[in-house]
This record gives structure tokens, sequence and C-alpha cells, in this order.
């Protein structure tokens, strides 16, 4: 297999919407118009809560949770099968999205972060990452675990295959009310479904622990996206196969995943431990006053100030724990200043 290196084919350095790229995008949304031209049959709705329902669980449980996440194991088939319901919701290939999501959390609002609300404003983080050029190719270094294997490549580079199949087969099953319905309007839905993680989920919602990042916890949004809306103990914790830790946090993707898990079709769920959900029992009225605090993403100046300002003083304060730490060493201990980034 053959894995071009990201300098063999740079990609283009801008971050400006490219209108002719987006057309099928914007097309889709268009499409949707067609729903006061076929009417609304029950059919076609089922179909279209059906396949947003199925598709989104294809984007949580497994672009997300199994392929970004490696939050539980699974054999290679269900793997493929994963990445194919996954690649059917349209969000571009499964390596692809894996390894811009990984990359999400390693630079979570910082200025490297390619969709943050705080650092690029509402609309760069909903869905202008995704319009522009520069984002398109697969970081493949970052998913190497998943690169290796081949027909995850192949589903990657066709990944508009599955959903085009899909569109076909509506179309001959329901005809063209049921292309409307079916993939259109659940298509959209079930995009701007998923975006509202990376937008408004670090925008609305309570923030119940200490990240470095803006990241919410929001119910509404958990409901929207099977789970997702739990983003603050995701962006905490991010390995674990729920994100809702709470009996009243509701996650129909950890669910699934459980029944799933009963008939070994799916094993090692990986959860918080209890240090990691109590956590925040443990903070400080001054950390809860800090996390009460709305997100300022208009103008982004000021809140990536803030941010700046917050990881400045952790990293104090771990330099000044560090330093306090050194007076008490032997003198023939290794100094902790090689530890210390400067
Ligand atoms: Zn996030
Ligand atoms: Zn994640």
């Amino acid at each position: 297999m053959q894995t071009p290196s990201p300098a063999a084919a740079p990609p283009a350095d801008n971050e400006r919407l490219n209108w002719f790229s987006s057309i099928p995008f914007f097309g889709v949304h268009l499409m949707c118009l067609f729903v006061f031209v076929v009417g609304a049959k029950p059919v076609d709705l089922a179909v279209c809560v059906g396949l947003y329902i199925v598709r989104m669980w294809g984007i949580t449980a497994g672009y997300h949770r199994y392929f970004s996440h490696r939050a539980f194991k699974t054999g290679r088939v269900f793997q493929f099968l994963l990445a194919l319901v996954g690649s059917t919701s349209t969000q571009k290939g499964v390596l692809w999205w894996a390894a811009n999501h990984r990359h999400h959390h390693r630079y979570s609002d910082q200025e490297e972060d390619i969709h943050s609300p705080v650092q690029k404003g509402f609309w760069f983080s909903h869905v202008g990452w995704i319009l522009c050029d520069k984002y398109g190719q697969t970081r493949l270094d970052a998913i190497k675990d998943f690169a290796r294997f081949p027909e995850l490549v192949w589903l990657n580079r066709f990944h508009l295959v599955p959903p085009v199949l899909l569109a076909v087969a509506l179309y001959f099953i329901g005809g063209f009310s049921m292309l409307v319905w079916g993939f259109f309007v659940s298509t959209t839905l079930l995009w701007h479904g998923t975006f509202t993680i990376n937008s408004l989920s670090h925008i609305f919602g309570k923030r119940r622990y200490k990240t470095t990042d803006t990241s919410r916890n929001n119910w509404l949004l958990a409901l929207v996206t099977l789970g997702e809306g739990w983003h603050n103990n995701h962006h905490y914790h991010q390995n674990t196969a729920n994100q809702g830790w709470f009996w009243w946090e509701v996650d129909l993707s950890y669910y699934s995943l459980k029944v799933l898990s009963w008939f070994k079709v799916v094993e090692g769920l990986r959860l918080p431990s209890d240090a990691v959900k109590y956590a925040h029992l443990k903070y400080s009225a001054e950390d809860r006053a800090t996390l009460a605090r709305p997100t300022r993403f208009f103008g982004a100046g000021g809140a990536r100030a803030q941010l700046v300002a917050a990881r400045a003083a952790a990293e104090d304060k771990v330099r000044g724990a560090l330093a306090a730490a050194a007076e008490h060493l032997p003198s023939s201990a290794p100094t902790p200043q090689p530890l210390l980034k400067q």
C-alpha cells in the first residue's frame, strides 16, 4: 500500500469556501425543497427517521468511538460494517474522519484546532472547515493503526460509493419521494446533527470537568446525536465507550454497544473509573466559577486570550510544584528541569 506523505501533495493552504467543490453539499440541501412537491407520505418519513438513526449510529459508534478512540474491540468483519454504515452518512471516508477527529482532541480549541468555534467562529467550526480545500486530505499519519487494513483504505478512498448506492436503492424501492426524504432530507439533518458537536457543544451546555477547551454537556444535543452531546465528559476522558456517565445522561449509542457486547459482537468496552467520574467533586469554588463562565465565541480574540491565560496559569502551577518538589530531593536525584517546557 502506498501512503502519500503530506509533503508529496500539499493541500491548498487556505480556508476559503471552495464553491465549486461544495456544489454537492449545497445541492443536497436544495434537493430538500422537493418535500413541497412530493408531500409527506408516512413511509417516506419513517425511512427518513430510520436512516437518520442508523447512520448517526454509524458515526457515533463507528467513526467516532471505535475508529477515532478505540473505545472497544471488535472483529475485522464488524469493523468493516461499522465503517460501511458510517460511510453512508456522506461524511467522507472513515480514515479521514477519524484522523481529523484525533487532531481535534490533540489541539482542542487551540490555534491548530481545525474546527474550534473559539478560534475561528461558529460558521467555520460547523461547516466551513469541510467546505474549504485545506483539510480535504486524509492525515494518514494520525490513523496508522487502521490504515493497515486495505478494505478500510479502499472504503476511505471510495467513500462516495455507499451513499450513492443508498440513494439509488431508495429511488428504486420507493420512488422520487423516498429519495427526497430518505436521502436528501435525512442526510441534511444528519450532517447538521453531527456538526453541532463541533460547533454548539463547544458553546452551549454545562461544563462539569476542567478541560483545556470549551467542551460542554448538552442533553438536547445528546438526544439528537445518540449520546455525543455529553461532550465535556468526552473531552475530559475521551477513550470511553460511553459518553453519558451517569444514569440520567442518555447515551443511546452506548446502550446499543452494551447489547452488542452481550452477543460478543463487540467486547472490551472501556468505561471511566470512579476517580475520573467523580473528579469534579474535589474542585474548588474558584474552579467551579471558571467552569460556569460562558464560551465567548463572537469576537474570538477575547475567548482565545482567556484560554491562553488559563493554560499559562496551569503550566505555572506545574512549574511551581516541580520547583517545590526539587527542593526536597536528595542532591543525587535527577533534576526535574528537563521536564519543563520553556
Ligand atoms: Zn470537541
Ligand atoms: Zn472524540
